[in-house]
């Protein structure tokens, strides 16, 4: 299950697809053709049909995150850009200014319409990739 990996990777603005466990080899391989996608994957077998293909080796989410990211590094302009529950884009929002997040930069996804604002928990994102040495302030 790359789940966890999935939305952080969106947190970092790559475009991800996610499938859970169950699917068929040669359907995922076939939207991953469709959509020209890179695959990830941990079946060892399944990243030999496709390419291209990261296969993931650690089952801690933060180790996914290096490995994938040693291999295809973020574009730190496109953090912060993408629906971690369903890949839409955000935009910016005008909230209500009653309401206490509309001076924390709120973003509306175009998709689900989930509302993301910068409050502490995007700090301690960003805390947290920091750390894993994925996001490092110039
Ligand atoms: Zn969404």
């Amino acid at each position: 299950m790359l789940g966890k990996l999935s939305r952080y990777l969106r947190i970092l603005g790559f475009s991800v697809q996610y499938e859970s466990d169950g699917i068929d080899d040669n359907r995922i391989i076939g939207i991953c053709k469709e959509n020209s996608y890179i695959l990830i994957t941990r079946d060892r077998i399944l990243s030999e049909k496709y390419k291209p293909s990261v296969l993931i080796h650690s089952t801690d989410t933060m180790n996914q995150i290096r490995e994938f990211t040693s291999i295809y590094p973020p574009d730190r302009s496109l953090a912060f850009t993408r629906c971690t529950s369903c890949n839409g884009n955000l935009i910016s929002v005008k909230l209500d200014e009653n309401d206490y997040r509309s001076k924390m930069n709120p973003h509306m996804c175009d998709s689900c319409g989930k509302l993301y604002w910068s409050g502490t928990h995007t700090a301690k994102i960003r805390e947290t990739l920091e750390k894993i040495g994925v996001w490092n302030e110039d």
